[in-house]
C-alpha cells in the first residue's frame, strides 16, 4: 500500500528519510520510555547523519504539539458526539494523550526529519 519513496513510508516504518532502508530508532515503539527515543547516530545503509545539527530534534516539539492538539480536539469531538459530559471527556483526553505520548514523540521526530531530508533513490555512500 505505502510505496517506498513516500515520506509516510519512512514515518510509519521507522526508516531513514533519505534511503528508506536503514532504521531510524534503535528499538521498536513501546510504552516504556527507557529506550524509546534513542536514534542511531547515522543510517546503516546510506550514512546520513540523523542529528543534522546540535539540538536538531528540539524542533520536533512543535510537531508533537500540533499532533497532540489535533488528537485532543478529535477525542473531544468524539466524546461530544457520543454525549459524554465535560469532565469524563476531559479524563478521556488526558488518558488518550498519556498513553499515546511515546508514539507521538517518535512520530514527530520522524515527521520533523522528513521535512528537511528528502528521499533519494540512488545509493549515496
Ligand atoms: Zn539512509
Amino acid at each position: 500500500m505505502l510505496k517506498k519513496g513516500s515520506k509516510l513510508y519512512s514515518v510509519l516504518h521507522n526508516k531513514c528519510p533519505r534511503c528508506q532502508e536503514g532504521d531510524f530508532f534503535q528499538s521498536s515503539a513501546s510504552l516504556t520510555f527507557k529506550n524509546n527515543l534513542k536514534i542511531h547516530e547515522k543510517c546503516s545503509s546510506c550514512g546520513l547523519k540523523y542529528m543534522i545539527e546540535p539540538s536538531f530534534f528540539y524542533g520536533a516539539m512543535y510537531v508533537s504539539y500540533a499532533l497532540t492538539v489535533a488528537m485532543a480536539v478529535a477525542v473531544f469531538v468524539i466524546c461530544y458526539l457520543i454525549g459524554l459530559e465535560l469532565i469524563p471527556a476531559f479524563i478521556a483526553i488526558v488518558i488518550i494523550l498519556v498513553v499515546s505520548n511515546p508514539f507521538v514523540m517518535r512520530i514527530s521526530r520522524l515527521l520533523y526529519i522528513n521535512m528537511f531530508v528528502h528521499f533519494q533513490k540512488k545509493k549515496i555512500k
